[in-house]
């Protein structure tokens, strides 16, 4: 009861604030209702989407000087997930969308950013495709006091979205974190996977319900994968049959 009508508050402050449809979620000018995303022209030619050569392994957009068919990161770190999909190339517009989502409370962009991703999917898999592909929606948790410090889980915002377009269920309550971790941003990527080791858990009624299925894992940012690595490890040995991983921005492809 309480939790709806704060709900219900939320989501009218956040109508109040951001009238769906009105500002582009990127740069905040003033849109019409006709856009397909709360985007404007400028800054849906300013992302950068991933149309063109993708790594066979995670998705993200090749590099030109890549003569390969396998990202550099991918080549030099085998993943403990399956395969990858990406929507854009994290860059200036894609930054300044998932900062806000995140650090300034705007759970509205992660509907669009869930959107987004759900159409990345769909301009290649159907429906019933993905059904039978995948079992699970599970986005990457936040610690506790994370998540009461935002109000919310960003990867859980944008996943729900996702889930709601693509019909794939979503359930948050299978992972979680249960330990905090350093700011990842200036670690490298052999200290990332040593960072973020042992900081996830699948609940213990939860583990089997695992068992067999195949879990799509989404988050917001892929760098490395240093953190669905870490997550698909421990569902696969809680025997999944297999972990994909969808994220809306990946890093360049870079030689490190
Ligand atoms: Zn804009
Ligand atoms: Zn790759």
């Amino acid at each position: 009861m309480h939790k709806n009508f704060m709900k219900n508050i939320w989501d009218i402050f956040l109508d109040l604030i951001y009238p769906p449809d009105l500002y582009c979620i990127c740069c905040g000018k003033i849109i019409d209702s006709t856009r397909t995303y709360r985007l404007c022209n400028e800054c849906m030619d300013g992302i950068k989407w991933a149309n063109g050569r993708l790594c066979a392994k995670c998705g993200k957009l090749l590099s030109a000087s890549n003569p390969g068919n396998i990202c550099f990161n991918c080549r030099e770190h085998p993943h403990q997930f399956d395969h990858g999909y990406t929507c854009t190339e994290y860059g200036t517009h894609e930054r300044a969308m998932v900062f806000a989502l995140k650090y300034h409370s705007r759970a509205d962009i992660g509907v669009t950013v869930g959107e987004i991703m759900a159409d990345r999917i769909l301009a290649e898999y159907s429906l019933s495709e993905l059904k039978d592909m995948y079992d699970y929606v599970l986005p990457v948790p936040v610690h506790r006091s994370k998540r009461t410090a935002r109000g919310f889980n960003q990867a859980e915002v944008i996943a729900r979205s996702f889930s709601d377009r693509t019909k794939i269920r979503c359930d948050a309550d299978i992972l979680i974190r249960v330990r905090e971790t350093h700011v990842m941003r200036s670690l490298g990527p052999d200290q990332r996977r040593e960072n973020i080791r042992g900081a996830f858990e699948i609940r213990t009624r939860r583990i089997p319900d695992i068992e067999g299925k195949r879990v799509l894992l989404i988050d917001d940012i892929y760098t490395t994968g240093a953190t669905v690595d870490e997550i698909a490890a421990v569902l696969k040995r809680a025997k999944a049959e297999g972990v994909d991983v969808i994220s809306f921005a990946s890093g360049a492809d870079m030689v490190k």
